[in-house]
């Protein structure tokens, strides 16, 4: 009987194993199945618009099995652009909480609630998510632009400044370009107050992230100006020619005052008709026109204008024709027509846009360093064209 009972053991314990199995099989099954419930319904609650049930049905089947990370992150993707923030935002934040997730998923669940917390308005709650993720190397440099973001619509210039270690080093030429601007920033608050060593330091700082900051060179034109140490203040301006040749024509007129007043209209005059070559602008053109006018009689200059307005027409150009024709009429020959074609050119001239944005396209007749519409530092430039420049 013993040894009967031996035999049998084998047998029982074969059983034993392939019960397990099967009850493992089962529960596995059980499982799944529960998955595929939740997903059906959460898919049913999304069909029949009910989104904030569907949101609940389908995060309960994360809990189960990770491989949805990705539907998750598309879903909660898809209500953000929809502008659902709140939904956007449960789901991240489930999504954060999930201590399962591979680091991977798990950065990007936390870049991506701190990008709903800042299309939300949420400032300092995109800040916190941001500033764990400076360190990652898939996230540090996304993170980073966005934290600038924040600090740009706070004008929380010094907190930029605080990660100039970090920008340095990541040399990042738009990061670089932003935070030059931050000193720029900080520079026109100084030099509004006419701290005359402070504008500099900052304006130094700022040309050592970009040394193709044309706003840092025109403050320090400015404070040159002031300070009557106008040779620098002229080289200023020379190399904001240099650096950006769109954005010159603002500083056409500022600059032939320096000239003036180093008593080099001459040198001032052999850069200008050089810029006029260089680039056709009506701005340049203008005051060149002058300086052949003063040594070269009106007949020449009127002479010069007509084959640069045949060259390139531009509305500004005409309206100076018709100012120099205004001058060379007697008082009785055409001089009501003129006047009245110089009057509509202007009103013509005061509905059209001065500035627009490289960057977006955005127009306005103010200039702006930082583009209202897309936020990009220094993009506002005068319009080209028959129109503008
Ligand atoms: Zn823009």
């Amino acid at each position: 009987m013993i040894e009967l009972l031996f035999l049998l053991l084998p047998v029982a314990m074969a059983y034993g194993w392939f019960m397990g199995r099967n009850s493992i099989k089962q529960k596995d099954q059980i499982i799944k199945q529960d998955l595929s419930i939740k997903y059906s319904t959460g898919l049913n609650y999304l069909l029949s618009n009910q989104k904030d049930k569907a949101i609940d049905s389908l995060l309960e089947a994360l809990k189960v099995e990770d491989d949805s990370v990705e539907a998750h992150f598309a879903m909660a993707n898809l209500f953000r652009k929809r502008g659902e923030l709140d939904r956007a935002l449960k789901v991240h934040e489930h999504l954060v909480r999930d201590g399962n997730l591979p680091t991977k998923d798990q950065q990007q669940a936390v870049f991506e609630l701190g990008k709903d917390f800042l299309s939300a308005g949420l400032y300092d709650r995109a800040e916190k998510m941001f500033n764990k993720l400076l360190k990652s190397d898939g996230y540090g440099l996304k993170s980073l632009n966005y934290l600038l973001q924040i600090f740009q619509s706070t004008k929380d210039w010094q907190q930029g400044i605080n990660h100039k270690k970090q920008i340095i080093k990541l040399n990042d030429k738009r990061l670089l370009h932003t935070l030059a601007n931050f000193y720029c920033e900080q520079a026109t608050s100084a030099f509004e107050q006419d701290k005359f060593i402070d504008v500099i330091e900052l304006l130094e700082q700022a040309l050592n992230l970009d040394p193709n900051s044309c706003r840092a060179n025109w403050l320090m034109a400015k404070i040159y100006e002031n300070h009557k140490q106008c040779e620098l203040a002229c080289k200023c301006y020379q190399d904001i020619y240099h650096q950006d040749k769109d954005f010159f024509p603002d500083v056409i007129e500022p600059m032939k005052d320096c000239y003036q007043r180093l008593d080099s209209s001459d040198d001032f005059y052999a850069f200008i008709k050089k810029v006029y070559d260089e680039t056709a602008s009506s701005s340049a053109l203008i005051a060149y026109l002058s300086f052949v006018e003063e040594k070269h009689g009106q007949v020449r200059a009127k002479e010069f204008m007509l084959s640069a307005l045949k060259r390139r027409p531009t509305i500004r150009g005409f309206k100076h024709f018709v100012k120099m024709e205004m001058k060379h009429t007697g008082e009785f020959e055409n001089k009501a027509s003129l006047d009245l074609i110089k009057e509509l050119i202007s009103e013509y001239l005061k509905v059209k846009h001065r500035y627009s944005c490289r960057n977006c396209g955005f127009n306005s007749q103010i200039h702006y360093w930082s583009c209202p519409s897309c936020h990009e530092w220094e993009q506002l430039k005068p319009v080209r064209g028959l129109e503008g420049e």
